[in-house]
């Protein structure tokens, strides 16, 4: 991944969120001269208001319509190469991004969850991909959930990361090396102008800027305390999750497309702080830390947007529910096509329409 394979190019890097970083990491990692610009600080950006899970397997059951088979093949390229995209990420920062291994698990509160997870078991079979049904008596038992949880499914490819450890290292990162440049940027021209440099590739990953703001879908999240005994997995149940990291727990979130205002709702927070600690009951007296919304980018279908505009121009975004699972298999993708080598063809797919 650190080799030089091809000689050194000078590029621009349209948007220093989660996806603008990773492809500079990856690109900078293998010798190119890479500038990112951004108005705003990290903790603006949709990466930031994630909430890190990193689930090529619970996603399957999430779209809508058949299975895409190059968007689930990419989206388990995409949580295998997170280990050493980890690695990388300590390496040139220093900085740990605390990459869990503890499986998640998937939860069924009625019969109508639990037949969706039983038709998850069986296309995960399909894909010849792991996972193990549990019962609720093991889940109660053995990960201290309530009894209002009946069944589940243990799911091995499924994890997650501290995802503000992985931006905040990045932007420190680049920005110490005066890699970041403060401002918005709409063409190749301003950022020639704002550098002095001439750029010989452009990335645009520049998250809902890029998609429009009919693509954005509002989804409002909590965070709590951590509190003692709580189990180190990921649990999921419906749309909802619970994601323990060392200082927080996220409770999340809403999926509003058709969302009013950019503000959050305190009736909300209420809401998915209740329905958690209906899963796990000690969680009810955990104190709120926050309560946030963020705008996923999404695109004209339910897959991100990746690859070359123009001879040297090329799009990463539309990443959607997915930014965190999908980061390393993109900054890898968009490296080797600048690069002009053949990473995966099934990936082309992702490339923007021509025109
Ligand atoms: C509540 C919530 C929970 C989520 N949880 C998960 C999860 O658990 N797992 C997962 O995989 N995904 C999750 N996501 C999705 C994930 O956060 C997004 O897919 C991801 O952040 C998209 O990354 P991005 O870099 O494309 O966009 P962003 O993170 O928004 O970054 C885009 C950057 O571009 C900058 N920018 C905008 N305009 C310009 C301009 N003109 N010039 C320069 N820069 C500009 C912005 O300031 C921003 O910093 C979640 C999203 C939400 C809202």
């Amino acid at each position: 991944m650190t080799s030089k394979r091809v000689p050194s190019q000078t590029i621009a890097v349209a948007g220093a969120g989660l996806i603008g970083l990773s492809c500079a990491l990856e690109l900078s990692a293998r010798g190119h001269d890479v500038t990112l610009f951004d108005p705003r600080p990290a903790e603006m950006s949709t990466g930031w208001a994630a909430a890190g899970m990193i689930a090529p397997a619970y996603e399957l059951m999430l779209q809508s319509g058949p299975v895409d088979s190059a968007f689930a093949a990419f989206c388990f390229e995409s949580a295998r190469l997170w280990s050493g995209f980890a690695k990388l990420i300590k390496l040139q920062t220093g900085s740990p991004v605390a990459l869990s291994n503890a499986p998640t698990l998937a939860l069924a509160r009625n019969t109508e969850e639990q037949a969706r997870l039983d038709a998850l078991a069986d296309l995960l079979c399909d894909l010849g991909r792991a996972c193990q049904r549990l019962s609720g008596r093991t889940l109660q038992n053995q990960h201290g959930l309530s009894s209002s949880v009946m069944s589940g499914l243990q799911l091995p490819d499924d994890t997650q990361v501290d995802n503000r450890r992985v931006i905040g290292a990045l932007r420190r990162h680049f920005s110490a090396e005066g890699r970041v440049i403060t401002s918005a940027v709409s063409s190749h021209d301003e950022m020639e102008a704002l550098t002095g440099k001439t750029f010989d590739t452009i990335i645009w990953a520049r998250g809902t800027a890029e998609t429009g703001s009919k693509t954005e879908v509002k989804g409002q999240a909590i965070s709590l305390s951590p509190v003692p005994g709580q189990p180190a997995n990921v649990l999921r149940f419906g749309a909802r999750y619970i994601v323990p990291k060392a200082d927080r727990t996220i409770i999340g979130a809403t999926t509003e497309p058709d969302f009013k205002g950019k503000g959050i709702d305190p009736s909300i927070a209420d809401l998915l702080h209740e329905e958690a600690a209906r899963i796990l009951p000690q969680l009810a007296a955990a104190n709120r830390l926050e309560h946030w919304a963020g705008f996923r980018p999404l695109g004209p279908v339910e897959r991100p947007l990746v690859g070359p505009k123009t001879a040297r121009e090329f799009i990463a975004t539309a990443h959607y529910r997915n930014g965190v699972l999908l980061a390393p298999a993109t900054a890898k993708l968009i490296a080797d096509q600048v690069e002009g080598l053949n990473y995966e063809s099934a990936f082309s797919v992702f490339a923007p329409a021509p025109g």
